[in-house]
């Protein structure tokens, strides 16, 4: 079955705890602070695997968690990292946020992308001895790994797509010019799934084909399949439109052609630039007036015209060198750019508590998590941003309510800072 779309939550592992440990030894009366850090957590990690052609694999299993990185120890001993967990997925999956639509990566190429980042692992009480506090009775518990629902989204990574109504021979012309094997079959919507196809030109020039089925009026808002599959359209450098140029079904081709461009025009608007030729198939049942007619008709629209008889392969050959020559001077295939976390507005401030350990302030709350993550801290204008966010979420205001006086450590998770009025 051919599933090109799912939604899984994902889950990265949390950090280890940091120990709370004292160096002990025999005749030795009482040691320092030795606990150790935690380990990291695991990773969620996407990679594109070329066996894989659907999303079908997410249908049952939805939930994809890394494991906890181990904790901390005495003896300084560091808790072992998680090992990540990698998800396999088709090449051309989009990862997006499900709650915002935020696109998080394009899964189109080899290099595998973290997705979900493991938390880091605590600092034991090793990191807390001053000569002030010489016996730390703390350490930190491990970050929390990022945790969000994800939705999946194959967009078949193509260069030339062919469109058109059902039934004009876009199986057909696959079939005699790849590998390609879609069912055809006299009747509307035979092929239930997008198909992709390789031609080989010689020479090492070869193209992806892609044919997309059921398209038909109203596809764009939803009717028939080809809401479904008018994604895979996406990302084609190159758009090959192909009518019944005999009208054999009693349809009009100039009509047809028509639906099927304003389909592709109201999905995405930039679909409507996108490079077009025309193939008029199914010449051997047209007269010559016909074909003849609708060639003229279509070049008047600037568009280049290509009669043929995909069944018998006859005349298919222009069609494949316009198509080789087209590409060499398009643009490659689109992929989408990660697009940023936003900053948090001012709704999205929560609630954090306070912990006063030995003059550590310690500070939490799961939505400064995702400001930690979003700010540069090396970087002034960010560092002013994170001050003013303390301020105005009441950060501050709750720190000197809970003691916190001008040279007091404050520790948000894995950022520490002194206190200052
Ligand atoms: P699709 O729905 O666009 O994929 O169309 P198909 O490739 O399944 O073809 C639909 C029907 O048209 C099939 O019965 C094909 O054999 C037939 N067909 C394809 N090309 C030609 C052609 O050049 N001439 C004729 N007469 N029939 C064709
Ligand atoms: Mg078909």
């Amino acid at each position: 079955m051919f599933v090109d779309k799912a939604k899984i939550l994902i889950k990265a592992g949390d950090g280890g705890d940091g120990a709370v440990a004292f160096h002990r030894e025999k005749y030795v009366a009482s040691g320092g602070p030795d606990g150790g850090d935690g380990g990291k957590g695991g990773d969620v990690i996407f990679v594109a695997d070329s066996n894989l052609s659907t999303l079908a694999d997410f249908r049952y299993k939805r939930k994809f968690e890394a494991k906890k990185g181990n904790n901390g120890s005495g003896g300084r001993k560091y808790g072992k990292a998680a090992e990540d967990l990698i998800v396999k997925v088709p090449i051309g999956t989009l990862v997006k946020d499900a709650n915002t639509g935020r696109i998080i990566a394009d899964l189109s190429g080899t290099e595998p992308v973290v997705v979900a980042k493991g938390g880091k692992g605590g600092w034991g009480n090793t990191h807390f001895a001053t000569p002030t506090r010489q016996a730390p009775r703390f350490a930190k518990p491990g970050l929390p790994g990022e945790e969000f629902e994800v939705t999946l989204e194959l967009k078949l990574l193509a260069d030339v797509g062919l469109v058109g109504f059902p039934n004009v021979g876009k199986s057909t012309l696959i079939s005699v010019v790849s590998q390609a094997k879609p069912q055809i079959a006299n009747y509307h919507f035979t092929t239930l799934t997008p198909t992709l196809g390789v031609v080989s030109m010689g020479d090492g020039v070869s193209f992806v084909m892609a044919d997309i089925p059921g398209l038909i009026e109203g596809a764009a808002d939803g009717t028939g399949l080809g809401h479904q599959f008018l994604r895979h359209v996406e990302r084609c450098r190159l758009l090959v439109h192909i009518v019944d140029v005999s009208g054999s079904e009693g349809r009009d081709p100039k009509e047809d052609f028509r639906i099927i461009n304003e389909e592709l025009r109201k999905f995405n608007e930039e679909l409507a630039d996108r490079p077009m030729l025309v193939a008029g198939n199914k010449c051997d049942l047209a007269t010559d007036e016909q074909i003849a007619d609708f060639k003229e008709w279509v070049e008047a629209q600037g568009y280049q015209f290509f009669p043929m008889m995909a069944a018998i392969r006859y005349d298919v050959d222009p069609l494949l060198n316009k198509i080789t020559e087209e590409l060499s001077k398009l643009p490659p295939i689109k992929v989408y750019e990660p697009e940023p976390m936003p900053e948090l507005d001012e709704e999205s401030y929560g609630d954090v508590t306070i912990r006063n350990c030995d003059g550590v302030y310690m500070v939490e709350g799961k939505w400064l998590l995702r400001v930690l993550r979003t700010v540069d801290f090396d970087d002034y204008e960010g560092l002013s941003y994170f001050e003013r966010l303390l301020t105005k979420s009441g950060v501050i205001d709750k720190l000197r309510e809970a003691g916190c006086q001008e040279g007091d450590t404050v520790s948000i998770y894995d950022l520490e800072f002194d206190f200052i009025e």
